[in-house]
């Protein structure tokens, strides 16, 4: 049972019947509104698309999806329901029922509920908050206060056309399937790239994945016995993400304080824990922004020296400073081979691109690219081809010195909102690169009803719970999605809300 994972509270996994932006009225209708809306319900239950079992959302979050008030919603439930297509379970909501429209039970029963399947998978459910942003980030009109990708307008549009435009100028080469490590000319491209940060690595050591995201994934199917412990940082982007905890890896938290991961109480851990592994974000760590210092550095290399303890380190945002490049990477001070390193495009040039890399000795290089072969033989050939003329042909050199400019701008938009509205709620401190404003608040507050509230009034907030479990005084923002505009309306809204909460 997932329930008794010890970093997860029970996330029951009951599926919702999702209306997110698929459904609007047809003005040109004869149909009343409440009819549309029992018509779209009824098309997905009797075409199985909402099975038997699958619970509808509270009535409240279907009136905000669909955009209609809560009696047209009641009204068209009540045709669903006068049919024998829904029915209500004291305190488990509406759900489809197993009686189908003909008014008659499924005579063979051959297949009783995907529900029952629903958990069995070994692979966890994202966090319900997590499934819930995931959703909601699509839904327009709300503003983004926490999302962790730069805005659309951020990212390198007029540029990317250009690579691909001079990919279509030339014959394509043809869209095989690469080579288990990924294409050669990208590999030797992000090779020349992390020179840049000191890191030397050839070809052969390096492993081009489908993002950042995939390397974890990757490492901890390949690389960790189940129920063996990895340190990390309190809090963690890694906590928001199941990779770990699905492959029955177990997280044993660290504390941190401005410079970084403590590192004095690495060793008492690693023994009493019998860690396999540390997992850091040491440059603009997510969610806190922090960068460990030079010092530490050394410090945490020379102490998991000592442990014989690998080390995973995630740059997804190491190169993404605005004021002086942070201290380099830990790999580029390994010189026994025991740091994994993560990279990618993913949070300067294309999210969408799927293209991130892994560094470390070729052994294990080769066992993960075995298994990344298992899973989705390479990633795709287009993008290793775009990604590699981006690099190469130094568009990402020149595109990085914009977006610095651009994030630079609305960092200091955010601190002045924050000194303006927050000075009385919350601290925080000013980040040196990355995307996140770690938001300390004064005072705890439920941080589940701080975010239905938020949604409420439009605004779409990472609360800290996400990064560590235990939490109820944080809040993730981002600077680098939200709009100027939005930011200057969402953030005095933000600060109302959690000044009526702590009244
Ligand atoms: N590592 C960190 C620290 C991240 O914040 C993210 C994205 N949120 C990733 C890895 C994964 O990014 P991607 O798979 O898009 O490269």
């Amino acid at each position: 049972m997932r329930s008794e994972h010890p970093l997860d509270p029970p996330a029951s996994f009951s599926p919702l019947a999702d209306t997110q932006g698929e459904w609007a009225p047809d003005p040109a209708s004869p149909l009343p509104l409440h009819r549309q809306i029992s018509a779209y319900f009824i098309a997905k239950i009797s075409s199985g698309s909402w099975p038997p079992g699958i619970r509808l959302a509270p009535q409240r979050e279907l009136c905000r999806q669909l955009g209609v008030n809560r009696s047209t919603l009641v009204t068209a439930l009540g045709v669903l329901a006068e049919r024998g297509l829904i029915e209500g379970r004291r305190g488990g909501g509406t759900r489809v029922a197993a009686v189908q429209a003909n008014g008659k039970a499924d005579a063979a029963k051959p297949f009783g509920n995907w529900n029952d399947y629903l958990e069995e998978g070994t692979h966890y459910p994202n966090l319900p908050a997590v499934q819930a942003i995931n959703r909601l980030e699509y839904e327009p009109g709300l503003i983004r206060l926490g999302t962790g990708e730069p805005a659309p307008g951020l990212l390198p549009g007029a540029a990317m056309t250009r690579v691909l435009a001079e990919l279509a100028a030339r014959p394509l080469p043809p869209l095989s399937y690469e080579e288990p490590l990924g294409s050669p000319a990208l590999r030797s491209a992000v090779s020349r790239e992390l020179l840049k940060s000191g890191i030397q690595a050839d070809p052969a050591s390096i492993l081009i994945t489908s993002g950042a995201l995939q390397g974890l994934q990757l490492i901890a199917l390949g690389l960790l016995p189940r129920g063996s412990t990895i340190l990390l940082e309190k809090p963690s982007y890694l906590y928001s993400i199941h990779a770990f905890q699905s492959a029955g890896v177990k997280f044993s938290g660290l504390p941190m304080d401005q410079g970084g991961l403590l590192t004095g109480c690495i060793a008492a851990e690693a023994l009493r824990t019998k860690a396999a592994m540390l997992y850091t974000i040491p440059s603009f760590h997510n969610p806190t922004g922090i960068v460990m210092d030079g010092e530490r550095r050394q410090t945490l290399m020379e102490i998991t020296g000592e442990l014989g303890l690998p080390i995973l380190e995630d740059g997804a945002y190491q190169e993404l400073w605005l004021d002086t490049p942070p201290p380099p990477p830990l790999k580029a001070l390994d010189r026994e081979g025991r740091v994994l390193h993560l990279g990618t495009l993913s949070k300067a040039a294309s999210p969408g691109l799927r293209i991130g890399w892994i560094v470390g000795p070729e052994p294990v290089i080769r066992r993960l690219a075995d298994i990344k072969m298992q899973t989705d033989y390479g990633a795709s050939s287009l993008s290793q081809l775009a990604a590699a003329r981006w690099l190469d042909g130094g568009y990402h050199e020149e595109h990085l010195a914009v977006l610095r400019g651009k994030l630079r701008e609305r960092r200091e938009l955010m601190l002045q909102l924050l000194q303006a509205h927050f000075t009385e709620l919350a601290t925080w401190s000013i980040p040196a690169g990355g995307f996140y404003i770690w938001l300390s608040l004064h005072q705890p507050l439920p941080l589940r009803r701080l975010f239905t509230a938020a949604l409420e009034a439009g605004l779409l907030l990472n609360t800290g719970d996400l990064y560590d479990r235990g939490d109820s005084r944080h809040l993730r923002l981002s600077y680098a999605y939200a709009s100027h505009e939005e930011l200057s309306r969402g953030l005095p809204a933000l600060a109302g809300i959690i000044q009526q909460r702590v009244k």
